[in-house]
């Protein structure tokens, strides 16, 4: 194991990232990956995925009450997504900026959701706001033994 990667472990944390069915549905798939990849975060989880109304209500419990959660539900809902688990010193905050505002049209450019698309039921990704909220939709989105944990060939090309 590389000494520089134990020294960063206290830092290191989760998030997850989604592209959601709009962006599914418009080929932004790659697109979307290729930010969190070439950015040098490390991905530990990937998949192609149809939720349920059930999980879709539980990853966005916190907006329950909202009047626009009954159309949140059917936008998640309405076509595979792509579920993602990233991990990085700092990646949650990161990960939150390279998405950008949840309006994209306040959102700015160069970033996804400021380059990619123009109104909020189509923001086209998802992205934890909190490392407990990380943990949690990993948990929620992925069974064990869909994560791997690894270390990249450029891991000492990334971090002193
Ligand atoms: N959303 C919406 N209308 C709103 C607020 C949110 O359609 O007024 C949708 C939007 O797709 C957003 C998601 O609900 O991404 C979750 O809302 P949140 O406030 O958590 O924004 P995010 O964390 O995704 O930026
Ligand atoms: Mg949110």
């Amino acid at each position: 194991f590389l000494p520089h990667l134990v020294a960063a472990m206290e830092e290191v944390e989760e998030t997850y990232v989604m592209v959601k069915p709009d962006g599914v549905q418009r080929g932004l798939v790659g697109e979307i990956i290729s930010r969190f990849e070439k950015k040098g975060f490390l991905l530990k989880g990937l998949k192609l995925f149809q939720c349920s109304k059930e999980l879709a209500e539980e990853h966005y419990k916190d907006l329950k009450g909202k009047t626009f959660f009954p159309k949140l539900i059917d936008y998640i809902t309405s076509g595979p997504v792509v579920c993602m688990a990233w991990e990085g010193v700092g990646v949650v905050a990161s990960a939150r900026k390279l998405i950008g505002a949840t309006n994209p049209l306040q959102a700015e450019p160069g970033t996804i959701r400021g380059d990619l698309s123009v109104q909020m039921g189509r923001n086209v990704v998802h992205g934890s706001d909190s490392p407990e909220n990380g943990k949690r939709e990993i948990a929620l989105w992925f069974k064990e033994g869909e994560i791997c944990s690894w270390v990249p060939v450029q891991a000492p090309w990334l971090r002193e």
